[in-house]
């Protein structure tokens, strides 16, 4: 049977990614002597992490102990404690948060300082929520992460102690579940400062990725599952038709019954996925070796 593939013009790298990645590499180019770190990994995928390691830039969790040279902040950004940690064992620093998720630390102090009980939409282990409640926490203790509305719930009695409530996103959340947890915010709190700070790149490629899936029988979402992004993305689209998740054109052979029987096929991928797994996933549909 003949297919129609069609390519999200939202798959892959947004520019926050891709300035990490291309920065990195420039940067050990200009430092071939210095030890290079990078705190985290700096995108969810094995690939570009090996690549990066061929290169001698080393993804750790913690500074080693006896060395030096310069620690490069990932797109999620860090806690100003993690920064003046780097900085007190003698690292240089290399920012590259993005300045979308900066933008939602600012907001989150701004709204901290205002005296605003603060909520961040967001999961609790995610790594850029975490430095985005350390960053308000210099300025207030009234803070909350929520994720749902039964975590809501359990604050509610204090946040009806409370003048006003802020509140800012994780980056790439997604919508509905900022709007569920609004509908339900409003009828405790008495005043509620929104910021919605889901990025444009979350918010194009969430928006195309819906309309593809009501116009095609199946969509194959490519990236790690570790993404938080491209698991929203795949989420988002299971409500719409059907979807599959896979990190790489190996795991088309889980799926071959779906998509020999999808007439039409779409094809997105999260922010970490690099282009060449895309374009491998596209033509092993395309030449029906699922
Ligand atoms: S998903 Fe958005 S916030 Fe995150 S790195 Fe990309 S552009 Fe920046």
């Amino acid at each position: 049977m003949s297919k129609q593939i069609e390519l999200a013009k939202f798959a892959g790298f947004c520019y926050g990614v891709k300035r990490a990645v291309e920065t990195v590499k420039k940067l050990k180019l200009e430092n071939p002597n210095k030890n290079i770190f990078v705190l985290g990994e700096l995108i969810h995928n094995s690939q570009v992490i090996k690549e990066l390691e061929e290169l001698g830039i080393r993804t750790v969790d913690e500074l080693p102990e006896n060395e030096t040279g310069i620690c490069v902040i990932r797109s999620h950004g860090a806690s100003p404690d993690v920064f003046d940690e780097i900085q007190k064992r003698g690292f240089e620093v290399v920012d590259l948060t993005c300045p979308d998720v900066k933008k939602v630390q600012q907001q989150a102090v701004q709204l901290a300082k205002e005296g605003d009980y603060v909520i961040i939409v967001g999961k609790a282990e995610h790594p850029e929520v975490i430095a985005i409640k350390a960053n308000a926490e210099k300025f207030t203790d009234k803070i909350a992460i929520i994720n749902d509305i039964n975590q809501l719930q359990l604050i509610e009695d204090e946040i009806k102690t409370h003048k006003k409530v802020g509140v800012v996103v994780q980056t790439t959340q997604r919508i509905e579940t900022l709007q569920s947890i609004l509908t339900y915010l409003v009828t405790i709190a008495k005043e509620i400062h929104l910021v919605n700070t889901i990025c444009k790149s979350t918010t194009m490629r969430q928006n195309e990725a819906k309309e593809l899936a009501k116009s095609n029988d199946l969509v194959v979402v490519v990236g790690s599952k570790k993404s938080a992004n491209t698991t929203h993305l795949a989420e988002i689209l299971k409500n719409i038709s059907a979807t599959i998740h896979i990190e790489n054109e190996n795991e088309l052979n889980d799926f071959s019954d779906i998509i020999k029987k999808s007439k039409n096929i779409a094809i997105t991928a999260g922010a970490s996925t690099p282009q060449n797994i895309i374009d491998n996933v596209y033509k092993k549909i395309e030449g029906g070796q699922e």
